[in-house]
């Protein structure tokens, strides 16, 4: 049982967090002397050129530096974005066209790697520049330069070496958490500060739970994670972490714990099936769906997360900038979409066309999770119009069909804790 006392010191601590909010924004402040520095040299060198002083060597020298003020600035940028993110808050870039490729994996190891590297090329661009201009440089600065940008080698391949085994054992800590205490395990990003605040209803272990899941035999082995597999996870927008293995099979009334099995090897994904998850709130179809995501991500494909909603918003939003079409075949990247949620809002005939036109798109060519409240023979109270048949009839013909039955999971939990 948690005291809700150290509960509240632990999130009061965790709270302040936003102390550091101001530091990020003062290395913005450094950004922007930088760039000062750069358009400074930039223009002094241009003066040399147009005056007809610059020697060759000059120019070089003068170029490198310029080199060098960008990477440091790259190293500023990298430090403030990934720094806010992994430290502070989430930023949220998911699905932004910009999103660093890096962002999506960052954490405290790959930010002490991508540092340690960053600092080795601006060493590497300090050394060349001495040997640029040798004549100027003493034997003794030469000679330190290059044993220290030896040893910014060194400690940088160190470091990349312990990162590999460091994110395997930080990703190791999720599973198992996942299996004991999946409140904390969920939202948390590989090495960094977990968010407990974010999911206090799920906080309570689940060892302490009177029908903890048994581990499910059946369930395939969990593949060993990977940095991979977990920036794929950390693309997906899965709005919080769930597993399989924290899936209590025994809630959902007459569940077959076999399907489980079956999906959770992800072979549906390569097949180009689809998933249909029914049943009424609370029954886990959520939980479900991240669940097997996730195992996608870990089978080695790139995932995407969102509810109804929030697709047709995404298909609106291309089609009124006339790439509908190419946001459809873009798409095609994520060999498995989940929408989740069908049926809790009710559709237009605009969305509901969108939606037809992605279910028509990926059939036979690519794979949906789909969560519903309501079985497909009555999509059409969601999706109205005449269309509603054509794209059921897409989605179920390569589908596993998985009902859920039961009492919501959610209340359960809350009538347990009553009864404690
Ligand atoms: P739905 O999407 O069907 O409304 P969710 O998947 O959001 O339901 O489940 C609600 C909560 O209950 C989540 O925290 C989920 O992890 C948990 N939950 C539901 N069913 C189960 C189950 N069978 N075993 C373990 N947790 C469950
Ligand atoms: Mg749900």
């Amino acid at each position: 049982m948690r005291n809700p006392t150290t509960t509240t010191l632990g999130y009061a601590l965790f709270a302040t967090r936003w102390l550091q909010a101001p530091l990020y924004f003062g290395l913005v402040a450094a950004q922007g002397v930088y760039v000062y520095k750069f358009f400074k040299e930039l223009w002094t060198l241009i003066r040399m050129c147009v005056s007809g002083h610059a020697t060759e060597t000059y120019v070089m020298l003068a170029v490198l530096k310029l080199v060098d003020v960008v990477m440091i600035a790259n190293l500023l940028i990298m430090v403030i974005v990934g720094g806010y993110e992994t430290f502070v808050s989430r930023i949220g870039l998911q699905g932004h066209r910009d999103q660093p490729e890096w962002l999506s994996h960052v954490n405290s190891n790959v930010l002490k790697v991508k540092l340690a590297t960053a600092i080795v090329g601006i060493s590497s661009v300090h050394l060349l520049q001495m040997f640029v201009d040798v004549h100027h440089t003493s034997h003794h600065a030469l000679l330190w330069g290059t044993v220290i940008h030896m040893a910014f080698i060194g400690s940088a391949a160190i470091l990349a070496y312990m990162s590999g085994p460091m994110a395997a054992q930080s990703d190791r800590g999720h599973t198992d958490r996942g299996h004991t205490d999946r409140g904390h395990a969920d939202r948390s990003p590989a090495g960094s500060v977990p968010a407990p605040a974010e999911q206090p209803e799920t906080s309570k272990p689940e060892t302490s739970s009177p029908k903890a899941p048994a581990a499910t035999p059946a369930l395939p082995r969990q593949p060993v994670p990977d940095a991979d597999a977990e920036a794929r996870i950390r693309a997906a927008g899965f709005p919080v972490r769930k597993l399989l293995e924290g899936f209590d099979p025994e809630h959902p009334r007459g569940f077959d714990r076999e399907v489980l099995a079956r999906l959770g090897k992800a072979e549906f994904v390569a097949a180009r099936g689809n998933v249909v998850l029914v049943g009424p709130p609370g029954t886990g179809k959520t939980h479900l769906a991240i669940g097997l995501g996730v195992r996608a991500c870990q089978a080695g494909h790139r995932v995407l997360f969102a509810t109804a909603a929030e697709w047709a918003a995404r298909l609106s939003e291309a089609r009124a900038a006339g790439r509908l079409d190419a946001e459809l075949a873009a798409l095609d990247e994520h060999p498995l979409l989940i929408v989740d949620e069908v049926g809790y809002t009710p559709f237009d005939a605009a969305a509901a066309g969108l939606f037809f036109r992605l279910v028509a798109h990926r059939y036979e060519r690519a794979s949906l999770i789909v969560t519903s409240d309501r079985p497909l023979g009555r999509w059409d109270e969601v999706f109205g119009g005449a269309s509603t048949a054509a794209m059921v009839d897409r989605l179920a013909h390569h589908a596993e069909l998985v009902r859920l039955d039961g009492d919501s999971y959610r209340t359960r939990r809350a009538t347990s804790a009553w009864a404690d």
